[in-house]
């Protein structure tokens, strides 16, 4: 087989024509700064799209996740739950707060916290008053779930939807299920203003709060008057144009995704993998990226260390590590599933609870799934799941023959 021409992506910005008439339009008009027309117009699209009363425009979604943790009202060496197997975006603003995080395991349904060891971890830390939980990949989490056990906490949960924008669980939309929403703008989200993000809240207290917060913590005064800590976090005029110029392709980018994601299952129905999942009954993912994991049985022999792979070759068996290489080789980009927190140098000292209470006494970084709990499964699931998965390219500019490609590339890798 040939390589590709043109690089297969993971995942790209896809513009439309009109983000550059928007841009212009700031351009021209000279809201060449942190106010103007577009930002307005988003923030009332986006708190429509979402069905919240406030969505609040911000550089990053890293910062719409920082201000949410000062809203939650972490206070300096206070524990807070986290989604383990996300994105560092998730828990770095916990930690600029002054907060630890405390990694909860996954689950094998969609890959998102566990209920089960959220349980687990306010019995062992039962003065915990804050949540942060992902939509991995743009599947919803347990949800309900994690409500009710929040709930019952009378904990706060911080909902970063970064990936899941324009999901929804049980018809409610990502970014609206917790008690504040985080999305983003970054280039490789289903949409993107090249950068950016929001805060979404039902509350004008909040949105007031991380309004001034964003823009320096000025005071209504004729000079500049502080009485808090502020922040240059405010999304730029020019920035919105982008954003503002893609909201009307959100349902169709999701749409082009879903495209990939079946044709990906199709094509690998008869392969010894599983994409990444979620429960339609409950809930209806965007489709961000296409994921596998492969079956347990039909791993070749991987071992990982912190910067590097290795694995050996046996029929009818392949890895992650393979399967990059030879996409790679090829020109197309794949990408390991993202690497659970709790494995991350970074984090190494802090707590790790799963469905069996602290993961710290149980595991090492590099056990990749090898040890089983008395119910059958990995004690240690995030582990488990980074080692044997995958993101595939899912791009949505993607041809179908492209696709057809890729498929073929990864189904040689088992012999198929
Ligand atoms: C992309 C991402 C973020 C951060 O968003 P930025 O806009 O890049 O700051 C946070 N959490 C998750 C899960 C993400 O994927």
């Amino acid at each position: 087989m040939e390589k590709f021409k043109e690089k297969v992506w993971l995942s790209t910005p896809t513009m439309h024509g009109d983000e550059l008439k928007y841009m212009k339009e700031a351009f021209d008009t000279n809201w060449m700064s942190t106010s103007g027309e577009n930002i307005a117009v988003i923030e009332e699209a986006f708190a429509k799209r979402i069905g919240c009363k406030y969505a609040v425009a911000l550089a990053t979604g890293t910062s719409a996740l920082h201000l949410a943790m000062k809203i939650a009202g972490v206070k300096r060496g206070e524990y807070v739950f986290c989604s383990d197997m996300t994105f560092a975006a998730t828990v770095n603003p916990v930690v600029y707060e002054g907060g630890i995080p405390v990694f909860i395991d996954s689950e094998y349904d969609t890959w998102n916290m566990d209920p089960v060891a959220l349980e687990k971890a306010f019995e062992l830390y039962p003065n915990t008053k804050i949540v942060v939980v992902v939509h991995l990949y743009g599947v919803p989490c347990k949800m309900d779930e994690i409500k009710a056990i929040a709930k019952k906490h009378g904990a706060f949960i911080v909902e970063d939807a970064a990936e899941s924008l324009g999901a929804t669980y049980k018809g409610v939309e990502t970014g609206m299920l917790g008690d504040v929403g985080c999305i983003s703008f970054n280039g490789n989200k289903i949409i993107t203003g090249s950068s950016g993000g929001m805060l979404l809240t039902n509350s004008k207290e909040v949105a007031d709060k991380v309004r001034k917060w964003s823009t320096q913590a000025r005071e209504a005064a004729p000079w500049y008057q502080h009485e808090e800590i502020g922040y240059n976090y405010r999304m730029s005029n020019v920035i919105a144009g982008v954003v503002r110029g893609q909201i009307p392709y959100l349902d169709e980018h999701i749409a082009q995704k879903k495209v990939i994601y079946e044709r990906y299952k199709e094509g690998f129905k008869d392969l010894p993998i599983q994409m990444n999942p979620f429960d339609e009954r409950v809930c209806v993912p965007n489709y961000w990226l296409s994921c596998m994991v492969i079956d347990q049985e039909a791993m070749c022999k991987q071992v990982r260390s912190d910067h590097e792979a290795l694995y050996s070759k046996e029929p009818g068996k392949t890895c992650p590590t393979e399967i990059l290489e030879v996409l790679a080789s090829y020109n197309a980009e794949g990408r390991p599933l993202w690497k659970p927190m709790h494995m991350q140098p970074k984090f190494a000292k802090q707590p790790f609870v799963t469905r069996f209470g602290n993961g710290r006494a149980l595991t090492n970084a590099y056990m990749d799934g090898g040890l089983i709990g008395n119910d059958g499964l990995p004690m240690d699931i995030g582990s488990d799941i980074f080692s044997r998965g995958i993101c595939l390219p899912s791009d949505n500019k993607m041809s179908l023959e492209d696709q057809n490609r890729v498929i073929e590339i990864v189904r040689s890798c088992f012999g198929k």
